[in-house]
């Protein structure tokens, strides 16, 4: 086992980390910037190293600094979390031959996966089912892309291959429109990826966000934990999270199963993964593989019994996974609610010094959160502040444990979301399951 690793990260998933670093007894090291010396995971870990000024630029993102924290601790592998430099793959590749472990998968398997082009061929190479779409690149030759998306059908959506958080994104209703949005997309995505490569896919008018996690140790083994729905977004961001997803047939979940597991085998994958689809009508589509541990990982572990931030720490030292998949007995529901440091109707930032913090408890209840009574939530970064996240045997048992947690829960001085979330889980359409990634937006213009 790893005997000490540097957490490359901040906020809800830095303390995580270490809970599990603890649980393991990996000795922790915390780096942060100025503007963070007083998170609770640098108060708890065994070390912490300053890394620079706030701007994440100059710290959470500066690469030399880190490695240089971990040579000064003497630490044996770095963990990334997620945001920040979890998919670089420079980053990745500078850990290892700085002589650290990267807790994640290789650096070429991370590059593979951040092209989206180069991610799709290689899972339809896999047999992972995918969006009908241009299979490459578009070029300038617009009658080849006219063809192309003549031939899937309109709508379709232009994407950037580097493109993420939702950006550089342009759906095309007309063939009149496509040769011009397509030109639009690449002179975007030139500046804001430094890459210009675009592709072409239909696109879906009603889908579910619906993904898969994996764990594979790179010694030939892989396995699934099931599927999760991340429909409930805005702007492209998930606000509320469930698993497994209502209302998907045994076969055809069985079938994506298989499909994500035999690509993580395909590709020689290492570590926690997520196949991220579009579901609708039945049928799934990749449209992204995330290579990391991911914010809503917890709902998947209420169901499955698994830890898997201790899972990526024994497979970074070398271990074979824990278990195998007849070991998995997937059981009972899990939700996740986002809490966010914003404005509840203008979702603008709300940072600021924490006067009260009471978190709910109970069965089947997790908070995983960095917050404390007199904690000031800082300006420069992601304004998560908690994840509140219920288990039961069932999805409405598990609902209504959530809606009693969001009651009991109280954060003042600042401004949150919560309401949000009392709000959406006491909505019927919701409650009925299975919604459409259009319906938050919808009901938040209502
Ligand atoms: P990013 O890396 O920026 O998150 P994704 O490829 O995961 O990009 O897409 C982000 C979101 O954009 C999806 O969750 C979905 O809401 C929408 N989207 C992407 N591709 C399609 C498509 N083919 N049809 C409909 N919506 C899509």
């Amino acid at each position: 086992m790893l005997d000490k690793v540097v957490i490359a990260n901040r906020g809800e998933i830095a303390l995580r980390i270490l809970r599990a670093c603890k649980e393991l007894g990996i000795k922790t090291v915390a780096v942060h910037s100025q503007a963070d010396a007083s998170l609770l995971h640098v108060r708890l870990a065994d070390e912490s190293v300053c890394i620079g000024p706030a701007p994440s630029s100059e710290s959470y993102l500066n690469i030399p600094a880190i490695i240089s924290a971990a040579e000064v601790t003497d630490a044996a592998g770095i963990h990334p979390g997620y945001g920040f430099l979890a998919e670089n793959a420079d980053f990745a590749e500078q850990v290892e031959k700085s002589g650290f472990i990267f807790i994640g998968p290789r650096a070429d398997t991370i590059r593979l996966m951040g092209d989206k082009v180069s991610a799709i061929q290689a899972m339809k190479r896999a047999g992972v089912p995918t969006v009908p779409g241009s299979d490459g690149p578009l070029d300038d030759d617009h009658e080849r892309s006219m063809e192309i998306a003549r031939g899937i059908g309109y709508p379709v959506i232009i994407k950037a291959a580097a493109g993420g958080g939702g950006r550089g994104m342009r759906v095309v209703h007309t063939e009149a429109a496509l040769a011009n949005s397509i030109q639009l997309t690449q002179s975007e995505a030139g500046a804001a990826f430094g890459s210009d490569v675009v592709y072409l896919e239909k696109f879906l008018q009603r889908p579910r966000h619906v993904e898969v996690q994996v764990l594979a140790d790179g010694q030939g083994h892989a396995i699934h934990l099931g599927d999760r729905d991340c429909s409930l977004q805005r702007r492209h961001q998930k606000v509320l999270e469930e698993a497994p997803a209502p209302d998907i047939p045994e076969d055809v979940r069985e079938g994506v199963y298989k499909a994500c597991v035999d690509a993580c085998i395909a590709i020689d994958y290492r570590g926690a993964g997520t196949f991220e689809f579009l579901y609708e009508d039945g049928g799934f589509y990749f449209i992204e593989m995330n290579t990391r541990v991911q914010v809503e990982h917890p709902v998947t572990e209420m169901i499955s019994g698994m830890d898997i931030v201790k899972e990526q720490l024994r497979i970074a030292s070398g271990m074979p996974l824990s278990v195998s998949q007849e070991d998995i007995k997937l059981s009972g529901h899990s939700f996740e609610c986002r809490i966010n440091a914003e404005d509840a109707r203008t979702f603008m930032p709300s940072p600021g010094k924490v006067t009260h913090f009471h978190a709910p408890g109970g069965n089947g209840i997790r908070v995983d959160s960095h917050l404390y009574g007199g904690y000031s939530v800082p300006p420069h970064y992601d304004s998560l502040i908690a994840k509140l996240i219920t288990y039961g045997e069932d999805r409405e048992t598990a609902l209504n444990r959530m809606r009693q947690a969001l009651d009991e829960l109280v954060i003042e001085g600042i401004r949150t979301n919560a309401d949000l979330h009392r709000d959406l889980v006491r909505d019927s359409e919701f409650r009925k399951g299975g919604v459409s990634i259009h319906y938050l937006e919808k009901k938040l213009e209502t």
